[in-house]
């Protein structure tokens, strides 16, 4: 049994010619769950064989605008493919419900055309959407999903994802700083997804608004680190901000590799990383 984690898109609010906005794929025994819904999703969902109508729920990790972005196209796109019904479940943090009502309304002219213009559609975009802070996420598919806070303050409340599988386990971090919550969250589990920003190189930019980021993100030695706590076998960087140079994934990977001692990955867009038996 494995648990595939496909980094849909690696790329961050600066727009990128070559990498979408952050969201994850984790794909265990045929369920499918995305991990945030940055900015062109469904074309890298696409890319990885996956479409709208097979996911078995979208998580967000925070309300972050571009963790969001195209969260629109997963509803509207589940909904015009899909021939009944089918829910689409939404689970994230308090506030959720008020976006995706929000979101709901925004669409409302274009829900009013497609209702009017195709017979044998006969209902709105059905969304189900579930706010947690921690603990057991409900569920219908066999992958026992776990949340847990993290610390992405002043953005609050936020929320990472552990998913067990056929005896593994992967775990989302979505933007944070390391904290006790998610430290608990990853304990004991296989493989961490970490966004993360090189510190290093952001303080080095005498602009304000960069210079923010830096309480509120983890660099790759921050993001090791929980790794390392959690006795995990694998640490998956996405987000990179700024964008990895041509050829310089290796300056990330010995950045991390000096707080954990497991297998590190650091790649492109549909990078995918199997946990588990091979
Ligand atoms: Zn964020
Ligand atoms: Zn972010």
């Amino acid at each position: 049994m494995t648990i595939d984690v496909t980094l849909l898109g690696t790329g961050s609010p600066i727009p990128a010619p070559d990498r979408a906005g952050p969201s994850t794929l984790i794909s265990a025994e045929g369920e499918h769950y995305l991990v945030d819904a940055g900015r062109g999703v469904l074309m890298r969902m696409a890319a990885a064989g996956v479409g709208a109508p097979q996911l078995s729920a979208v998580l967000l990790t925070h309300l972050h605008s571009d963790h969001i972005t195209d969260l629109n196209d997963v509803i509207t796109t589940r909904w015009v493919m899909t021939f009944e019904p089918t829910p689409l479940t939404i689970v994230g943090p308090v506030g959720t419900k008020h976006v995706v009502d929000h979101l709901l309304a925004s669409l409302g002219p274009d829900i009013a055309y497609r209702l009017a213009h195709h017979g044998d559609l006969d209902h709105e975009p059905p969304v189900h959407v579930i706010e947690i802070d921690s603990g057991d996420v409900p569920s219908e598919g066999a992958t026992v999903i776990t949340a847990g806070q993290t610390d992405h303050k002043p953005v609050e409340p936020s929320v990472g994802y552990r998913f067990d599988s056929g005896g593994h386990s992967v775990v989302v971090a979505g933007d944070t700083v390391p904290c006790d919550s998610l430290d608990a969250l990853c304990a004991g589990a296989d493989a961490l997804v970490h966004t993360v920003i090189r510190k290093d190189i952001i303080a080095t930019v005498p602009m304000q608004r960069l210079l923010d980021t830096l309480d509120y993100h983890s660099s790759p030695a921050e993001a090791a680190a929980t790794a390392q706590r959690a006795g995990m076998t694998t640490l998956v960087l996405t987000h990179y901000v700024p964008a990895i140079a041509p050829g310089g994934e290796q300056e990330w990977v010995d950045l991390a590799a000096t707080e954990f001692d497991g297998q590190i990955e650091v790649g492109d867009d549909l990078h995918t990383v199997t946990i588990g038996d091979k």
